[in-house]
């Protein structure tokens, strides 16, 4: 079980932070997980049951695989208009990075993923789902936190975090 001291919330001009130090008194750092989600499962999908099942409030993903599908979303600033796209053929996870919070006491997982494809051209955005089509291994960050949530931002369309 981490121990974590969180130091007070601090504005800069341009960005808010929120420093934390977890010490978790065997490993001396926060709780980590290699994930290894099996094959034709969707990740976000995978995702979202360990968080809960592991009660993850707050941390970060990242990882490598191979997938067979990935639909992304990307967000036009002017019309706050969704657009989603999907790519469907091989491709290699070449990185996937995201965080994790909660939003209606669910886990709200916010992932960004750039994949290579046959002739090793990347896509990449907002990761709405991908199937796996081969490995998809992640390593996930807990930070401790007993709670890191989210509120609907009007001027951005997006959900940015509530503290
Ligand atoms: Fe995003």
């Amino acid at each position: 079980m981490a121990i974590f001291e969180s130091l007070k919330n601090k504005r800069e001009t341009m960005y808010k932070y929120r420093r934390v130090k977890v010490t978790n008194p065997l490993t001396e750092w926060n709780e980590r997980y290699v994930l290894s989600i099996d094959n034709h499962q969707e990740i976000m999908e995978a995702l979202a049951h360990f968080c809960k099942k592991q009660k993850i409030k707050a941390g970060e993903i990242t990882g490598i695989g191979a997938i067979s599908e990935a639909t992304f979303r990307f967000l036009d600033p002017a019309t706050k208009k969704y657009v989603d796209k999907t790519f469907a053929e091989q491709m290699e996870i070449t990185n996937v990075t995201g965080n994790i919070s909660v939003k209606d006491g669910e886990p709200y997982l916010h992932v960004h993923l750039t994949c290579s494809r046959r002739d090793y051209t990347c896509v990449g955005g907002h990761l709405l789902s991908a199937r796996i089509n081969g490995a998809c291994e992640l390593i996930v960050t807990d930070f401790g936190l007993t709670h890191l949530g989210r509120r609907p931002d009007a001027e951005t369309g997006l959900n940015l975090y509530d503290f």
